[in-house]
């Protein structure tokens, strides 16, 4: 591998791992997919994101459609541009716990057509996560790319440890094919389906407000039952949506009465206890799933100044990283604080940890052996790089290791 190759290699796991921190930092991502464009995922997504800021949730909307994002639009917040902070971009708000970024923000002329290139596409998607201030959040609400192809792909790859996707669809679009490739997609993947939300269901007559099915429905919940997937319910056709979508208004601030508000608020209500009650998905990352012993790779590390440290004995914090090795991705990054450092407390913490590799600069006689003796691996004479770079290095068997740098 050359110079060129070696330095791109550990950008991207610096990048990765800036990814990973700043996914950390939220508790719950979600994805609002769809297998085509037009079955209103777009507005599912942002009045999602506003029916959880007004429950007191802190939210970010993330607006990644590339065939048109329209989220600013939606949101009225068309022509805003977010203002950049100590080298980050800062989300535009739009309340006081709702903040929002969208491709639509960052290029020109919001109706301007955008070639997006493959490479770009997927480098958008990196910096829309990495280089945006969105500090905590309780919940991201993804407008994602709609299709099952390689858009979507990316992303889900990107963003790892996804709570979950909603699948949006239509009743007529006979939609069961698609939302069966939707559904197939999210499986491949290992992204748990939050649940499907059929939008567009029924018909609310403007004259007389009683709900008319217009069209068949029913065919997203045929599905759901089928795969024993959640349905989060239906949301019907009310010609007031486009109206204030149009204004820049998320209709769910519309009348309380309108019978599609009242059904949205059901579909946020089922999500909220999918998303918060569904057991331990913080614990165990969406994606990629490495269900197969052995492919999980947990490592530590020791830090100084962001990389690996000289002193096993001596750090502020050390670097969790666990990586998925088939997949050649790092699924959690954590630093941590160790244990007062007295005699074989830190080795003792890393046992209890589960960690399998040990990376560090250098490590005493006494250290090594507690924690070979527990099958942990020691590797000493680690550079001082990244976490991330050491790992991603190590895996590939390219790691140069030298001295023990200290051993006591
Ligand atoms: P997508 O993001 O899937 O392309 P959008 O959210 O942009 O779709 O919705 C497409 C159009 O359908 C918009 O004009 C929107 O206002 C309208 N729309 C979405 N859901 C409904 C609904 N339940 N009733 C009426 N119009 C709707």
């Amino acid at each position: 591998m050359n110079d060129q190759r070696r330095e791109q290699n550990a950008d991207q796991a610096m990048e990765d791992l800036q990814i990973a921190k700043a996914l950390g930092r939220i508790k719950y991502k979600i994805l609002v997919f769809s297998g085509k464009g037009g079955v209103g995922k777009s507005t599912v997504a942002a009045n999602l994101a506003v029916a959880l800021a007004l429950a007191g949730k802190k939210v970010g909307l993330l607006d990644i459609d590339f065939h048109g994002p329209s989220i600013p639009k939606l949101m009225g917040l068309a022509g805003r541009r977010p203002d950049m902070d100590d080298g980050k971009l800062l989300p535009v708000r739009f309340s006081d716990n709702l903040v929002v970024m969208s491709l639509g923000m960052l290029v020109d002329g919001a109706d301007d057509a955008v070639i997006w290139r493959g490479p770009m596409k997927n480098g958008a998607i990196r910096q829309l996560i990495k280089d945006v201030a969105w500090g905590d959040l309780d919940y991201m609400i993804v407008d994602s790319p709609p299709g099952t192809g390689d858009e979507p792909l990316s992303l889900v790859q990107v963003m790892q440890g996804l709570t979950g996707a909603i699948v949006v669809t239509q009743p007529q679009q006979l939609s069961v094919d698609d939302v069966r490739r939707s559904v197939s997609f999210c499986e491949k993947l290992s992204l748990p389906v939050i649940g499907i939300l059929e939008n567009m269901s029924g018909f609310i007559c403007p004259h007389c407000g009683e709900v008319a099915d217009i069209f068949k429905s029913g065919g997203g919940e045929e599905l759901a039952r089928e795969k024993g997937i959640p349905f989060l319910g239906k949301l019907p056709i009310d010609p007031a949506i486009v109206e204030v979508s149009d204004a820049g208004q998320p209709f769910i601030y519309h009348s309380s009465a309108s019978p599609a508000v009242k059904a949205f608020e059901e579909i946020v209500e089922r999500v909220v206890m999918q998303v918060e009650t569904t057991a331990t998905k913080e614990e165990a990352p969406a994606t990629p799933q490495s269900d197969e012993k052995g492919e999980l790779l947990r490592c530590a590390m020791p830090l100084a100044g962001g990389v690996v440290s000289a002193h096993f004995g001596h750090a502020r914090s050390f670097a969790f990283v666990d990586y998925d090795v088939k997949g050649h991705v790092a699924i959690k990054v954590e630093e941590k604080t160790p244990p007062p450092h007295e005699q074989g407390s830190i080795p003792r913490w890393i046992i209890e940890e589960n960690v399998n590799v040990l990376f560090t600069g250098g490590i005493g006689a006494m250290a090594r052996q507690m924690l070979e003796e527990k099958g942990v691996k020691v590797v000493s004479g680690a550079p001082q790089v990244e976490p991330l770079a050491v790992v991603a290095k190590y895996v590939q068997g390219e790691l140069e290791t030298g001295e023990n740098s200290c051993d006591h």
